[in-house]
């Protein structure tokens, strides 16, 4: 299975996170055609091969917003050789727009934003995606601020639904302020530090990859390292076991496939999503 992490060229969102550089920018039109373009050829490549393939968005910006985001996740679900995409998104998008897809390999990664969508809206799209049987994690930084939305949150979500917690860049957790995140998400502790991945195996550049709108192949999102293009193949030589040359490995799209941690086996059938295999704690149902 050739998993694939893809980010074209689209920056632009519709909500203005403090936190967040891609907030409130907007795209002009000719980025937006590009990246239309771009993500279409994407698609059609993997529409065209014969092999296993998983695929995550991870869009700069708010993808599901642009129609041709919603078309290539419900697409790309209905390819018996896709066994799973997924797609990061803020939820801002109506959830009716995935009724042509097949669940059975749709997923979403959902963020939930407290300073930009009220609870009882957010809640509510949760809800109908769980009624409507689509997979997804919801998931939220841990900054001091979030706290209570994020309790209320896992308080009122279908007990079914794991929700993540990011820790935040640049804080410092100490046992006490991280105690309330782990009470959250029980995996908050995986995100707490970033990881010691320095000469360690990691999937990415073998069984992961990570490209672009102009079909640049990298490792990862963190590494510059060029292994080739997708769309001449010649991407395909570069693939290999490898160990990670970074000092710092902090973010959840990287350091799932970093082999020590065993996150596979912690989310086992849900790696791009982010659901875990169990869910710990036994929440009700
Ligand atoms: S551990 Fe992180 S930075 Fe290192 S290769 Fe893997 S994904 Fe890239």
């Amino acid at each position: 299975m050739l998993t694939i992490l893809y980010r074209g060229p689209l920056a632009s969102c519709d909500y203005s996170c403090g936190y967040c550089p891609f907030a409130k920018r907007r795209d002009d039109p000719g980025r937006l055609r590009a990246d239309r373009a771009a993500l279409e050829r994407f698609t059609g490549w993997v529409a065209a091969q014969d092999e296993p393939i998983s695929v995550l968005f991870t869009p700069w910006g708010e993808g599901m917003v642009r129609s041709w985001y919603r078309r290539a996740v419900v697409e790309l679900s209905h390819l018996p050789h896709v066994g799973r995409v997924a797609i990061q998104t803020n939820l801002s998008f109506r959830p009716d727009h995935l009724a042509d897809a097949d669940l059975s390999r749709l997923a979403l990664w959902a963020t939930y934003h407290p300073s930009q969508v009220t609870h009882e809206r957010f809640l509510g799209k949760c809800r109908t995606l769980a009624s409507a049987g689509v997979r997804y994690s919801v998931g939220v930084v841990g900054l001091p601020e979030h706290l209570q939305a994020a309790r209320r949150l896992r308080a009122d979500l279908p007990g079914h639904v794991y929700l993540w917690v990011n820790a935040s860049e640049g804080l410092v957790y100490t046992d006490a302020s991280a105690a309330p995140w782990q009470e959250i998400d029980p995996l908050f502790h995986y995100s707490r530090d970033p990881h010691p991945n320095l000469g360690l195996p990691c999937r990415t550049g073998s069984s992961v990859i990570t490209v672009d709108g102009d079909g640049t192949v990298r490792r990862c999102h963190f590494l510059p390292t060029t292994l080739g293009n997708l769309y001449d193949g010649s991407f395909r030589d570069a693939l290999r076991p490898r160990l990670c040359p970074a000092t710092r490995c902090d973010c959840h799209i990287g350091y799932v496939h970093l082999e020590p941690t065993g996150l596979y086996d912690v989310f086992a059938g849900g790696i791009l999503e982010r659901i875990p295999a169990r869910l710990h704690g036994d929440r009700p149902g």
